[in-house]
């Protein structure tokens, strides 16, 4: 199979920290991809850099961004060393769900802080990145978005609404970069085991846990894996989306459960 050569290129991965960030972060290193990791946990993030430079032989700068925070976004990434502002690819990974309540019942913060994150703070960040990547010969934009962007389900009116968001965005940067070497690709995840659902269920283990019951769920490094696939495609091929479910899921809330 055909395995375009991507070392030397830089990425940038918001949400590094943990579950499909980090196993990317690791499947880049591996392919000697240098990297720009942000997420809140620094300490997560200092584990990983160690690790990754000491493995891979790769440079990895770490930073810690709140992405609900607009400003702190713009700060931090117009105040990059010129060393790393070579930026070939960015992974717009940091998102998250709060809650799964019908919407009369939810939170608003819980609302607002979906919208922060999963909008406000991905087209920050594209939008100051997005100069830097245009200068590169190989640019790529990878959205992670969710088979959630294409249906919605009761609980998820604000998590479904801003993953149609970036899907939309993604198809738009798509069209707006057509005669730009810069390709443009948004990934829809379905069923993944990591941090996702004990944050939306707020740290509760047995809700987090029933999520993924009597099916086998999809790892980080599933997608890890079809995200590395994505950008080592020829040139001239550029996936425009991709949707991965785990074998025996459906749609986005269709799974047939062994229980
Ligand atoms: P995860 O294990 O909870 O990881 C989420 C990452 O996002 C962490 O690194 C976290 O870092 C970061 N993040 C969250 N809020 C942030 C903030 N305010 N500022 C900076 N970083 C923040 O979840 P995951 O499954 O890997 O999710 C990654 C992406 O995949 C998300 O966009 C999610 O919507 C999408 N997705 C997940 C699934 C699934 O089933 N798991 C399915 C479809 C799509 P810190 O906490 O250290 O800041």
């Amino acid at each position: 199979m055909y395995k375009e050569d991507i070392s030397g290129r830089v990425a940038f991965i918001s949400g590094a920290s943990a579950g499909i960030g980090e196993a990317t972060a690791k499947s880049l290193a591996s392919n000697g991809v240098n990297l720009i990791l942000a997420a809140r946990r620094i300490d997560k993030l200092e584990n990983l850099k160690n690790s990754l430079e000491k493995k891979y032989k790769v440079k990895v700068k770490i930073i810690k961004i709140d992405f609900s925070k607009s400003e702190d976004i713009v700060n931090a990434l117009n105040s990059l060393e010129d060393e790393w502002k070579n930026i070939d690819i960015l992974i717009n990974n940091a998102g998250l769900a709060l809650n799964k309540d019908i919407y009369s019942n939810n939170l608003l913060e819980d609302a607002l802080q979906m919208i922060r994150v999963n909008c406000e703070g991905l087209i920050t960040a594209t939008r100051i990145l997005l100069p830097f990547i245009l200068k590169s010969e190989h640019g790529h934009i990878i959205n992670i978005a969710s088979t959630a962007a294409d249906e919605a389900y009761s609980g998820g009116a604000i998590y479904c609404a801003t993953k149609s968001f970036v899907e939309m965005f993604g198809d738009a940067l798509r069209i707006e970069l057509i005669d730009k070497p810069v390709k443009v690709t948004n990934i829809k995840p379905g069923l993944v085991n990591t941090e996702f659902s004990t944050v939306r269920f707020k740290g509760d283990k047995g809700k987090a846990d029933n999520v993924y019951k009597g099916l086998e769920p999809l790892l980080a490094e599933d997608i890890a894996d079809n995200i590395e696939y994505v950008l080592t495609r020829k040139s001239h091929v550029q996936i425009s989306s991709m949707t991965i479910m785990a074998e025996n899921q459906a749609t986005a809330t269709m799974a047939y459960r062994n229980q």
